[in-house]
């Protein structure tokens, strides 16, 4: 069960729901997000009659919901809006975020991020910490490349996603990154989880390797629950018996998700299949079925590449993906107004 609260209610309001849950036996949460304060009922409410909170003063609505994750069921449309005009979720246009999988250099990113501006990418992604299962591999410049990040978003003007391992990471990555990535490896890090949720920014979280879509849900819960409702969730791939592919590409989990939950939700073609050649038709797909957008890797010199150069594509392959996604998008968006306009052309049923 979810108490809506009036914006403009008083402060006392929360302690009076919270003791009456309390009086009826039941454990709650006040979260507050930027338009509203919450009371979430931890405990199964089912038993409790609304009338409870209609005599509280300051009471909007009560919200029954059977679920493990009330708000990433419940919440409205959310869209994002971002510094350059970029619309993420709501039902507006796919956005793709490309860039590459780790920051090597100051003009290796700049150049980078404007050829993927050019190809009509509208958000900047680049490593600056990077979880990486051999502690021998390159594990991305950290503080230095953040100060690249700010500096090429300065130059382009496109909005930046970099992930963040730690609270520590949260703070120094906070005036130079939009939007914070939260990886596949942490998705169950319900500490970093919270500390993401009390920043103010939208994080972009990513399914882990063996994550059923009930435990992203949830982990998307512990963000909103902190009183951060600007979550985009991220299918990346999960770990199959097929070795042909880095990971395999559940876009069913996509339609899925569109079908549970109003949070945006974003298909990574590049770690979801780990070849550069299928990195198009999956992006064709991923707009077909629902995705709000895109992210994926891009490098100008692929083979040079510090991390994952065996999955990144080209500035030139990004312009063509950009160009699909346009398309796919249009057709199906074409389809579903002809859908219902010829269901309101059916004669009536005699
Ligand atoms: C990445 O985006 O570079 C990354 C490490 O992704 P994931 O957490 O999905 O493996
Ligand atoms: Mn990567």
């Amino acid at each position: 069960m979810i108490i809506v609260l009036r914006s403009n209610s008083a402060p006392e309001t929360d302690t009076q729901v919270c003791e009456a849950l309390r009086e009826a036996g039941l454990s709650s949460q006040v979260v507050r997000t930027a338009q509203h304060r919450l009371v979430v009922v931890i405990d199964d409410a089912s038993g409790l009659p609304s009338h409870l909170f209609s005599r509280i003063e300051g009471v909007e609505k009560v919200i029954r919901v059977q679920a493990q994750c009330p708000l990433a069921l419940n919440s409205n449309d959310i869209s994002l809006r971002f510094s350059n005009g970029a619309v993420l979720g709501g039902g507006a246009a796919p956005v793709v975020i490309a860039g590459p999988c780790s920051v090597e250099g100051r003009l290796q990113l700049f150049q980078i991020a404007s050829e993927v501006k050019s190809a009509g990418a509208q958000l900047l992604r680049g490593g600056a910490f990077k979880p990486r299962t051999s502690p021998y591999d390159f594990r991305g410049l950290g503080a230095e490349a953040l100060e690249y990040l700010r500096e090429a978003r300065q130059i382009t003007g496109l909005p930046v996603v970099s992930e963040v391992m730690s609270a520590e990471q949260v703070e120094l990555a906070d005036s130079c990154v939009d939007m914070f990535q939260i990886g596949a490896r942490n998705m169950y890090n319900y500490e970093l989880l919270k500390e993401v949720g009390r920043s103010r920014k939208p994080i972009l979280l990513k399914r882990a390797f063996s994550a059923t879509i009930s435990e992203l849900l949830q982990a998307a819960e512990y963000i909103l629950l902190e009183g951060n409702l600007q979550v985009v969730l991220c299918e990346r791939g999960i770990r199959t018996f097929e070795t042909h592919t880095r990971n395999t590409l559940d876009l069913s989990a996509v339609a899925a998700l569109k079908n549970m939950t109003q949070l945006p939700v974003l298909v990574d073609p590049s770690h979801g299949t780990g070849r550069p050649e299928l990195i198009r038709p999956m992006s064709r797909a991923a707009i077909a079925c629902g995705a709000d957008g895109l992210l994926i890797e891009v490098h100008n010199d692929p083979c040079k590449a510090l991390s994952d150069g065996g999955q990144a594509i080209t500035p030139s392959v990004l312009t063509e993906i950009v160009r699909d996604v346009r398309a796919v998008y249009q057709a199906c968006t074409q389809d579903q107004k002809l859908s219902t306009c010829t269901a309101s052309l059916q004669p009536a049923s005699v």
